[in-house]
């Protein structure tokens, strides 16, 4: 059977909306599994993949086990084990004085990735419009597609201070279709930490044109240079429409585990409770204690000594390495002052077509990056620019800088 064959369900709206179609209608790999199967070939280090080489912390992994060795295997309670929604809410109110009902108005979901899925599946559908920034986190466009809505973008554009939302593209994007804009800070893929205009604009327009606000904090705790993570909800006229959501994933650096919680007005709350019940119906029984545990634990949450401080140091650190070290290369880096990863303009090394250039750059330079057209659907938008991950340890950023600095010499 090959896929001409298939039936027209929303798989093929999904395989375009993501790249898996080429616009020759044929069937090809993502530009992240091309980039990872590379790496693995040419032995070229991966910093096209954005997942911690370092697990979290240890006390966390032992209560996952002994939550396992005292039987926390069967499906738990739907919306999440009261422990992890009190700490869940507990963490809001103590980092950003955000007063959240733990029976009401949180849902522990199977990582942000379900929490998204099942908010936008919940709340739009044929007819309305998602608006997302661009570039935009690749299983945004997926579940737009799935929902059938369509899919707006105002762009983030590069500035010599870093990526900053286009305003003017902003407000005339938002209409009375838009039913929910998805906003992402910190910003994967471009580091962007969204300011107090640009967040209270994005309010402004969903307060103007009643849409509401969902907004992926992942990396929350994950800010540098002594910026300060700003919740979309903490904005004045704003919780009473916004889902906020993030997950344990970014925070504590165990991205397999997939334990995402979602908190928000309870009636909007119930409505992505209805869908999550059958997309998952529950989530990772044994690792909902372990996450509660660390989300509770000052020695790892206090933001000033805690150990999610230090991981945030430790990355504002990598991510100096690999900024110094692909400007030394001879690429134009957008400085990223939060998340995973940065992204550099190939354009002074003569580059155009940076998807083009990625996939020779395992062989001529021995690393991979990742093409930030791949988080784009505008045809051209950022199209020599390529995203690095920093989230690897300094001996391999380390190295990984050499071999460009051995490139360019
Ligand atoms: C990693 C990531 C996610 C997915 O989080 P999970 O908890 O692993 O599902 C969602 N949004 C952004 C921007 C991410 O970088």
């Amino acid at each position: 059977m090959s896929t001409d064959d298939l039936p027209t369900g929303r798989w093929r709206d999904v395989a375009h909306a993501t790249g898996l179609i080429g616009d020759d209608g044929s069937p090809r790999a993502t530009i992240f599994t091309e980039m990872s199967a590379l790496a693995a070939r040419t032995g070229a280090i991966n910093l096209g993949q954005g997942f911690p080489d370092v697990d979290g912390p240890e006390s966390v992994k032992r209560v996952a086990a002994e939550a396992i060795a005292a039987g926390a295997n069967q499906y738990p309670p739907g919306p999440g084990i009261p422990e992890l929604c009190a700490a869940v809410s507990a963490h809001q109110q103590r980092h950003y004085g955000l007063a959240v009902d733990p029976d009401r108005e949180v849902l522990i979901t199977t990582g942000a990735t379900e929490a998204l899925a099942a908010s936008i599946l919940a709340l739009a559908g044929p007819g309305d419009e998602v608006l997302t920034l661009e570039p935009f986190y690749d299983s945004y466009a997926a579940v737009i597609a799935m929902s059938g809505a369509r899919h707006t973008t105002v762009p983030l554009r590069p500035t010599p201070g870093g990526f900053r939302l286009d305003l003017d593209q902003l407000h005339a994007a938002v209409t009375d279709r838009t039913r929910i804009i998805l906003v992402n800070t910190p910003h994967n893929p471009t580091g962007a930490v969204l300011g107090a205009e640009e967040l209270a604009a994005i309010v402004a327009a969903a307060r103007r044109h009643d849409a509401l606000i969902l907004t992926d904090e992942v990396y929350e705790h994950l800010v540098y240079d002594g910026l300060r993570h700003v919740p979309v909800a903490t904005l004045p006229g704003a919780a009473e429409r916004t889902l906020t959501v993030s997950s344990a994933g970014k925070t504590f650096s165990f991205t397999g585990w997939k334990i995402g919680w979602l908190t928000g007005p309870a009636a909007l709350v119930d409505a992505v409770r209805t869908v999550k019940q059958f997309l998952t119906f529950t989530t990772g029984a044994p690792f909902q204690p372990a996450i509660a545990h660390a989300l509770a634990l000052e020695t790892l949450t206090d933001p000033d000594s805690g150990w999610i401080a230090g991981l945030a140091s430790s990355l504002a650190a990598r991510r100096d390495l690999l900024t110094a070290g692909l400007t030394a290369a001879g690429f134009d880096v957008i400085p990223a002052r939060g998340t995973y990863f940065v992204v550099a303009d190939a354009a002074p090394l003569g580059v155009r077509d940076a998807a083009a250039f990625c996939r020779e750059l395992p062989e001529r330079a021995g690393v991979v990056g990742v093409p930030v057209s791949a988080f784009t659907r505008t045809p051209g938008a950022l199209r020599s620019a390529v995203r690095f991950t920093y989230v690897k340890q300094e001996a391999v950023l380390h190295e990984a800088v050499s071999r460009l600095g051995g490139w360019r010499a």
